[in-house]
């Protein structure tokens, strides 16, 4: 698929319809369309997928999933000043652009998409998190998308694929590696962005797994880490007194030291520990 189609480039229409980039809304737009086509690219092959695109703003990365031929694409976008640009990118791909304008923290985009789904976004850091903490944690898994392909802060982003023993490890990081396979994919300096933030970025890509890595009860073991690593710095027999009437004895059978801190602990044995611990 090629990244060419017959729109004007998107400095024109940036300028054309005075979308003067919103720090409330935390614009910081990408206007290379060979830059939006590769992002486009590292979220697998779209041909066969509909894909939900939070944050279009004026559309570049829209184009580039668009031309690199997702089946459809639902956007949603909360600044209605980026609507009549989203209408032309509809009427060049007749059928294929649906665009709702509205916050994507308060719609459900289900009745708009059709299986399977892929989720791509450069959305503002805050909002970025909340979707992809909701996105990781639905009621059932699998979920309804087959991969995330978002754009995060460098430092966020690195939280998500943290290994043990590193700062950036945390609840993040065993959320979104429990039921998904989580990869950097690419960097981009602040450069690559108008107008350009502080820090840098990056691309993640999250592809479901069709069952969690190890065994345990979602809510267990959320309530653990997120107990564990609140006081990540006390040994874990203090960090989660309470949690069970034998805690040390639960530690010891998932394979912990009591004397350790969450840093120091492996997605599979805090998923050793939600087992011990639910059957207290
Ligand atoms: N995707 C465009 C790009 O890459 O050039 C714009 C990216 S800009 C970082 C984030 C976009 O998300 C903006 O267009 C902003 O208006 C939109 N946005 C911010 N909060 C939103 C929300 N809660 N729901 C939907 N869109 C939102």
């Amino acid at each position: 698929m090629s990244a060419i189609d017959n729109l004007p480039p998107l400095r024109d229409v940036i300028a054309e319809h005075g979308l003067s980039a919103r720090k409330s809304l935390g614009q910081n737009f990408l206007l290379d369309l060979n830059l939006t086509a590769k992002i486009a690219r590292q979220a697998g092959d779209l041909r066969e997928c509909d894909v939900l695109e939070i944050g279009p703003g004026p559309g570049g990365l829209t184009r580039g999933l668009l031309s690199e031929g997702a089946r459809k694409v639902l956007a949603i976008e909360k600044d209605t000043r980026c609507m009549p640009v989203l209408e032309q990118i509809s009427a060049a791909y007749p059928g294929q652009l649906e665009v709702i304008n509205g916050d994507a923290l308060e719609i459900n985009p289900l009745a708009h998409l059709t299986p399977p789904i892929r989720i791509a976004a450069n959305l503002p850091y805050n909002v970025g998190t909340e979707l992809l903490v909701r996105w990781l944690t639905p009621k059932e898994w699998p979920p309804f998308w087959q991969s995330l392909t978002l754009m995060f802060q460098r430092e966020v982003a690195e939280r998500i694929v943290a290994q043990p023993g590193s700062k950036a490890y945390g609840r993040l990081a065993i959320l979104a590696q429990w039921r998904a396979d989580a990869k950097i994919v690419m960097h981009l300096p602040p450069g690559a962005f108008t107008p350009p933030p502080k820090v840098s970025s990056a691309v993640v890509h999250l592809a479901a797994l069709p069952e969690p890595k190890f065994e345990a009860d979602a809510s267990t073991l959320s309530h653990v880490v997120a107990k564990a690593f609140n006081q990540r710095r006390k040994m874990l027999r203090a960090a989660l007194k309470g949690t069970a009437p034998d805690l040390e004895d639960r530690l010891l059978a998932a394979g912990i030291q009591p004397t350790e801190r969450a840093e120091q602990v492996s997605l599979e044995q805090f998923c050793a520990l939600a087992r011990e611990i639910k059957k207290a």
